[in-house]
């Protein structure tokens, strides 16, 4: 059972960074694998991985002995790192247009429709989480250029962290379906200038959204 076990995987981590993201588990805080097996009720191979997709995405820190502990995430470092996708990202998708196979355009085409197809974030957050890493990897294996796409790889999992709270308001989740639908369009059509324009303007949407989430948490906090 791989898929149940990547699915357990991927659900753990996912509530551990968003746990991690809104200080439920503050910096320090130990990731004692036996005991977030016990949390979540689930086998301790799951857990293991997500706690080392924490490491790899820069969340989790391994302490030798005192074990892994929660890193303090600079948030400023986050915002600098979407300006940094923003700019791979477009340079992804604008050699995704023009390099990217046929049977890729139609796969792309494939996880969009997926995607339109959601009716809300809330019922469907883990199936969306799923949804845009694969659309973000596609794009990725379409600009057939390996060094970039090892690079977008590891700065999702981190920018994927902002999208555990984003993608439970309903107006984050409709602005995203229409910004992935027109670096879709754009890419499918190997519209190189548009994809760039597109998928730009995805992430620097995104990371107005982020900014936006932070007020109103800081708004929140104060009240
Ligand atoms: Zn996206």
């Amino acid at each position: 059972m791989i898929e149940a076990g990547d699915l357990l995987a991927d659900r753990a981590y996912s509530q551990l960074s968003t746990a991690i993201l809104r200080s439920e588990l503050p910096p320090g805080t130990s990731l004692s694998v036996p005991e977030l097996a016990r949390h979540f009720g689930i086998s301790r191979s799951p857990v293991r991985e997500a706690v080392q997709r924490l490491i790899w995405d820069g969340l989790a820190d391994y302490r030798g002995r005192r074990g892994t502990v929660v890193v303090d995430i600079d948030m400023s470092d986050f915002l600098r790192l979407l300006e940094v996708r923003e700019v791979l990202e477009a340079l992804a998708a604008k050699l995704a247009a023009e390099r990217g196979t046929d049977a890729q355009r139609t796969d792309l085409r494939r996880i969009q429709k997926e995607f339109e197809s959601l009716k809300s974030s809330d019922a469907d957050r883990w199936v969306f989480t799923d949804i845009d890493m694969r659309f973000h990897a596609t794009i990725r294996a379409m600009s057939h250029n390996k060094d970039l796409d090892a690079t977008l790889a590891r700065s999702q999992g981190r920018a994927h962290l902002s999208l555990n709270t984003l993608w439970r308001r309903e107006r984050n989740f409709r602005a995203t379906q229409r910004e992935h639908a027109a670096m879709c369009d754009a890419i499918v059509d190997g519209d190189t200038d548009r994809a760039e324009t597109a998928a730009r303007t995805h992430i620097a949407c995104l990371r107005q959204r982020v900014l936006a989430e932070l007020e109103d948490h800081d708004r929140a906090d104060a009240s």
